[in-house]
């Protein structure tokens, strides 16, 4: 087996939705698409080193949260983008078409935004592991039990 070094770091391996352990893996089966099925349609676990992508019963519930957060990011940078390329005064309505270039803004970004969130948030309970060829993916078999499903 040749030897293979993913160089990417936690920036680009989290903006592309790749597996944060190994940070080559794709997190989701299909590219980023309007329909919302499809788009986060994600991988039971990761196809290269075996990651569940779903560590416990409702796993992505806070990720709401999270696009949340992008989305209201995104409405910032877009105000301080139009007001200086466009500018914003109170004799026009300049202003109201801000609103509206950033409403569709919005929902174009929408569906990349939610797989965002999600890669965010593994990222942030799944540690990078360089050498994850020598241990085992963490196993979620006890956490995921469906038993416990949907009691949390
Ligand atoms: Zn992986």
């Amino acid at each position: 087996m040749d030897e293979k070094k993913v160089s990417r770091g936690y920036l680009s391996s989290t903006l592309s939705c790749r597996c944060p352990r190994c940070r080559d893996g794709k997190l989701f089966q299909h590219g980023t698409s309007i329909s919302f099925k499809k788009n986060m349609l994600m991988h039971k676990e990761c196809t290269v080193c075996g990651q569940p992508t779903e560590i416990e019963v409702g796993f992505y519930y806070g990720t709401s949260y999270v696009s949340y957060v992008l989305a209201v990011a995104i409405c910032v940078a877009s105000f301080i983008a139009w007001y200086v390329l466009i500018g914003i005064s109170t004799n026009d309505n300049r202003f109201f078409m801000w609103l509206g270039f950033n409403a569709v803004l919005l929902i174009l970004l929408q569906p990349w935004l939610m797989r965002l969130s999600r890669s965010l948030w593994i990222s942030w309970f799944v540690k990078y592991d360089p050498d994850w060829k020598e241990h085992k993916p963490m196993d979620v078999s006890e956490r995921m039990n469906p038993d416990q499903a949907n009691n949390w």
